[in-house]
């Protein structure tokens, strides 16, 4: 047996099936259409922001990064919940966009923008977040032929990791941001050219649960940038402070201690030095704001047993979910929290494996779990499918269609 990941706290059971938004499962699945189906909880997500700004500083602006869930409810929704969105592409610009985002309240960080994409943002007045020299002079450039002077800010490379963190963006050759030595100088270079100076983004790391690591990297972060202000010899307007509050997906993980970090953050906001007193502060999260709030919903549509092993085979599967399938970004597969989403309240009597329809030894949504037993028909729920699910699955991958989403 294989333990499962902790079924996020909100959600409860409505005549022994998986509520959601104060609602059976089954009756969302009726009212989308059928499965295989995303449920997004605006409940849980507005509370999510609320406690997140409780526990912070007031200073703190909070954005959300729209590639955690670009869904377009979703993205009207978290319109009105945060300060700003950061955005990673044109295609995200639009869905901005369309939820009604104030361009001066978007940035657009990732290497790679193509001339296109920096003449839209640029025409928008959204911010720039920029990640080489090469991109700083082609937006200066873009911004000449359009007579538009660009709103840009760097991204910085830092020369420290965030401890602990799922995913490393800094802290040694990295494809993001501008090396720490760059920086002032190409700062200096792009407010001589005439740019609307936005100052600095600093991302660490990603999915930390570990209070004091983030806190440590909220001290670096203020450190590094009054330290490159200095140097720069311009006011900073604004500081990206980057994120990676993380969400507990496996067996053994605990919630991040929010209370933890707000106190530590204000503690330091108390004394910020002098560089960084006119300065916004920003913290930029995905999936802490969005990835408890969703559930992904699959039917089994099989029972069967394998060499004495029993193999519940679902209409979803990793083409949806990638990530509880383990090939987004784990080294080791471990389990997601799952349940029998029909039978939520039921005791496990058995252990069995829940697979997808794709044929690929890959497609695994849990493995050895111990579960309720559950026969064709029922429905799965996989939790923590708020954040890197829909967007982030191969959707064309076998020829079965993206999954239904629905905000409720
Ligand atoms: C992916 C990303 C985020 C969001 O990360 P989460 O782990 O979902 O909070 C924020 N900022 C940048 C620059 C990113 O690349």
């Amino acid at each position: 047996m294989k333990p499962l990941g902790p079924i996020p706290l909100g959600f409860g059971a409505l005549g022994g099936e998986l509520a959601i938004g104060g609602r059976r499962a089954s009756e969302w699945v009726e009212q989308a259409g059928g499965t295989p189906l995303f449920v997004y909880s605006a409940e849980m997500i507005r509370r999510r922001v609320a406690d997140l700004r409780a526990a912070m500083p007031d200073r703190l602006l909070v954005h959300y990064a729209v590639k955690a869930n670009p869904y377009a409810p979703l993205l009207e929704l978290m319109r009105t919940l945060v300060d700003g969105f950061d955005i990673a592409s044109q295609g995200e610009l639009e869905l901005a966009l369309a939820a009604g985002q104030d361009p001066a309240a978007i940035s657009f960080a990732g290497p790679g923008k193509r001339d296109d994409e920096i003449e839209q943002a640029v025409r928008h007045g959204v911010t720039l977040n920029l990640e080489s020299t090469g991109e700083a002079r082609r937006a200066l450039a873009i911004g000449d032929r359009l007579g538009i002077a660009p709103r840009l800010a760097v991204r910085v490379n830092p020369s420290f990791e965030l401890r602990g963190s799922g995913m490393k963006m800094g802290g040694g050759a990295r494809p993001f941001g501008i090396d720490e030595a760059q920086v002032p100088g190409l700062a200096r270079e792009v407010i001589a050219a005439g740019a609307v100076w936005r100052g600095l983004h600093i991302f660490a790391g990603s999915q930390a649960l570990g209070a004091e690591a983030v806190a440590e990297t909220q001290g670096n972060v203020l450190d590094l940038a009054a330290r490159l202000t200095r140097e720069i010899g311009a006011p900073l307007p604004h500081l990206n402070m980057g994120g990676g509050f993380g969400i507990p997906y496996f067996h053994g993980d605990e919630p991040l201690d929010i209370a933890l970090v707000g106190a530590r953050l204000a503690a330091r906001f108390a004394e910020l030095p002098a560089e960084l007193e006119g300065t916004t502060l920003a913290i930029e999260l995905g999936r802490y704001l969005v990835g408890e709030a969703g559930v992904y919903l699959t039917r089994i549509v099989d029972r069967k047993e394998s060499h004495g092993q029993v193999f519940l085979v679902t209409d979803g599967g990793l083409h949806h979910q990638l990530a509880a399938s383990g090939n987004f970004g784990t080294v080791v597969r471990r389990n997601y929290p799952v349940a029998i989403a029909s039978r939520f309240r039921a005791e496990p009597t058995e252990e069995a494996s829940i697979v997808g329809c794709l044929c690929t030894p890959l497609d695994r949504l849990a493995d050895i779990a111990h579960l309720p037993r559950a026969e064709a028909g029922d429905l799965v729920a996989v939790f923590c499918a708020g954040a890197y699910g829909a967007s982030a699955s191969p959707s064309a991958f076998l020829g079965h269609g993206p999954a239904r989403e629905m905000l409720v």
